[in-house]
């Protein structure tokens, strides 16, 4: 097995003809940068992938974290790696100059951290979540507390972590009750417990550097009264050194997968000296944190879409060169062996697959040129760019999070019962991947999200635009015969979901929000194949003007790939909204009515 984990055809495709980075160079904010140097750092990233990231992937998943005299301790390698991650500026690439950075577009930060995730999961979100980290510093601290702790983070001598959940606050964030208050020095005193939290301690760091939720003393009940705070794990003293902030770890999380990367149990100001510094305004936190939450729910859509990719090209080598059984018009037992890939069944859960990854991966990178062009951007197209990523935002970290489970399974069933054992990669991925429906919020509260309150924000103009883009993107589709069909049954299926979304508006009018949330995450999977079909059609166009201008710069197999994995996911995925919206429309309330005692 070669072990290819990714296409970079694929992706270049995606990067230079459907969202293509050239118009991003154009802008002034990423005008200092050049498609060119874009290749080479995508070169650059796979290169580390290969050499240095896929080949500890399964040592990690064998020797996972351990807790040691009250230390995490992780793989060995990973200490000389967040070292490379830090110097090589992989950490810092989308900061600005003034912090040392590259200011790259979040596009180019997805697609290597795409190619990074593909390789081995666990080992880029320490990297990752240390940027997001220092990016939500950059936005909202103080020049002083900049100063402290952006150097060291980007420079990968310490870890950046996002410290929100508590044991009776995970789903409902307006149950936070860590508590903080403040001094005569300037910062808070902080108490209280963080659990779940990723690579909230470890020991290939110096110094771990929570972005931490907590309540200051006399602060409103609920989200508003929610403020954040910097809570290193050591702080800087008086003379510059670094010494213990009462932040302990009580314990380790032993996972079913993503083994890696530590997930802590942190105990905070139990002698009442651990010392917080408030970002920004008091009470604001939620909103700030929302940055650092919605980069990250772009980059858990898009990292279930790199393990579900890696899983894909693993059991697509193995559908080659397994050899079983032979065709059922021809049976004859002195014939040799076929390849599996010759079943109907075995293509079946290829295509599925690669209609599902290709699909997911070019929904995020629409979300992330969104995220750009909004960035960049001005007035009223920052404003409608903003509302399209606020939108599609639920969906690109939902859609791909769940069906990515499936498409592991589908990869694992490609082996037979080599999948289910530790002779190949296929169950890791399986176990990898099952954790992005959860972290980040769970699909439940992103479907009520998008159907609560994305959908109908400024009077629905959000979801107005969305319909813009896909109707524009269908205009310049239907050149080509061969997608006029397409667009017509997307069309349809358009005004469909215009009606579904108009019968649950009435729903939350005449019944109220628990029978108009009821089946939000349904809502939210119907939203997901529509806007994956969009990117199906989208893909095709690009496909069919490359072929019209006779581009050489891909292969005919892999352009008609496009076409088969269009049709696909037209004939057996999208059919699957007809039950949705049949579900949607109906009037049994029967899971909101059920007693919960009746379910036994
Ligand atoms: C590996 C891992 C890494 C993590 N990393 C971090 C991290 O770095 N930082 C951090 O702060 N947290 C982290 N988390 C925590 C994660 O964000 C939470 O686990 C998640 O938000 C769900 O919270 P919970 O586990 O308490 O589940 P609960 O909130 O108890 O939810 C349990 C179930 O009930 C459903 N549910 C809950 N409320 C509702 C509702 N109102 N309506 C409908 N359904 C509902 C949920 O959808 C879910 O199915 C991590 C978790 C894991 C497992």
């Amino acid at each position: 097995m070669t072990g290819k984990f990714y296409s970079k055809e694929n992706l270049h495709f995606l990067l230079h003809h459907v969202f293509p980075l050239k118009d991003l160079c154009e802008r002034k904010m990423f005008s200092h940068h050049t498609v060119e140097n874009f290749d080479m750092m995508l070169e650059a990233a796979d290169a580390l992938s290969v050499n240095h990231l896929r080949p500890i992937l399964v040592e990690m998943d064998r020797n996972p974290p351990y807790l040691e005299n009250g230390k995490i301790k992780v793989h060995p390698k990973m200490r000389s790696l967040m070292k490379t991650f830090g110097e090589d500026g992989w950490i810092s690439m989308s900061a600005p100059a003034e912090f040392g950075g590259q200011q790259v577009p979040f596009t180019m930060l997805q697609a290597v951290e795409f190619i990074m995730a593909a390789a081995n999961y666990s080992s880029m979100a320490f990297p990752f979540l240390t940027n997001g980290a220092a990016h939500l510093i950059e936005s909202f601290a103080t020049d002083e507390l900049k100063q402290t702790f952006i150097p060291k983070m980007y420079a990968g001598e310490w870890q950046g972590t996002m410290a929100l959940t508590e044991p009776q606050a995970g789903s409902s964030l307006s149950d936070i009750v860590t508590s903080t208050v403040p001094t005569s020095e300037g910062h808070y005193l902080i108490k209280g417990q963080k659990i779940f939290i990723s690579c909230g301690d470890h020991d290939a760091c110096d110094n771990i550097v929570h972005l931490m939720l907590a309540r200051i003393e006399g602060a409103p009940a609920g989200t508003k009264g929610i403020s954040l705070f910097i809570v290193p794990q050591k702080r800087v003293n008086k003379n510059g050194e670094l010494v213990a902030n009462d932040v302990s770890t009580a314990g380790l999380f032993h996972k079913m997968g993503y083994h890696g990367a530590p997930i802590a149990h942190l105990m905070i100001g139990e002698k009442n000296d651990c010392h917080g510094y408030l970002v920004g305004e008091a009470h604001k936190g939620l909103s700030y944190m929302f940055q650092m939450m919605n980069e990250a729910r772009i980059g858990v859509g898009l990292q279930a879409t790199s393990i579900a990719t890696a899983a894909y090209y693993n059991s697509l080598e193995y559908a080659n060169v397994r050899l079983q059984g032979r065709k059922l018009t021809d049976k004859d037992p002195a014939k040799p062996q076929i390849p599996i890939i010759e079943h109907a069944d075995v293509k079946r859960l290829l295509l599925f697959q690669k209609s599902i990854v290709e699909g997911s991966l070019a929904l995020a990178m629409q979300a992330s040129r969104y995220y750009d062009l909004w960035y960049s951007g001005e007035g009223e197209e920052k404003e409608n760019n903003f509302l399209l990523l606020e939108l599609l935002t639920p969906v690109v970290k939902s859609y791909p999070a769940e069906m990515s489970i499936l498409t592991t399974s589908a990869a694992l069933q490609c082996f037979g019962g080599y999948g289910f054992t530790k002779e190949y990669l296929a169950e890791l991925f399986f176990r990898e991947t099952r954790i992005h429906t959860l972290h980040e919020g769970t699909t439940a509260i992103h479907g009520m999200d998008l159907l609560g309150r994305k959908v109908m924000q400024q009077n629905g103009k959000a979801t107005m635009l969305l319909v813009q883009e896909v109707m524009r993107d269908m205009e310049t589709a239907k050149q080509f015969d061969v997608l006029k069909p397409y667009c017509d049954i997307l069309g349809k299926k358009l005004m469909k979901l215009q009606e579904v979304t108009m019968h649950l508006m009435g729903n939350a009018q005449s019944k109220g929000a628990e029978v108009f949330l009821s089946d939000a995450s349904l809502y939210l999977e119907l939203f997901g194949i529509l806007c994956v079909s969009w990117q199906w059609i989208k893909q095709v166009t690009v496909a069919e003007q490359l072929k019209q201008s006779n581009n050489k710069e891909y292969s005919a197999e892999f352009l008609q790939s496009k076409h088969l994995a269009l049709q696909y996911y037209f004939e057996y995925e999208l059919p699957k909204t007809e039950g949705l919206f049949t579900r949607l429309k109906s009037s049994n309330h029967l899971t909101v009515e059920a007693k919960a005692g009746e379910i036994v």
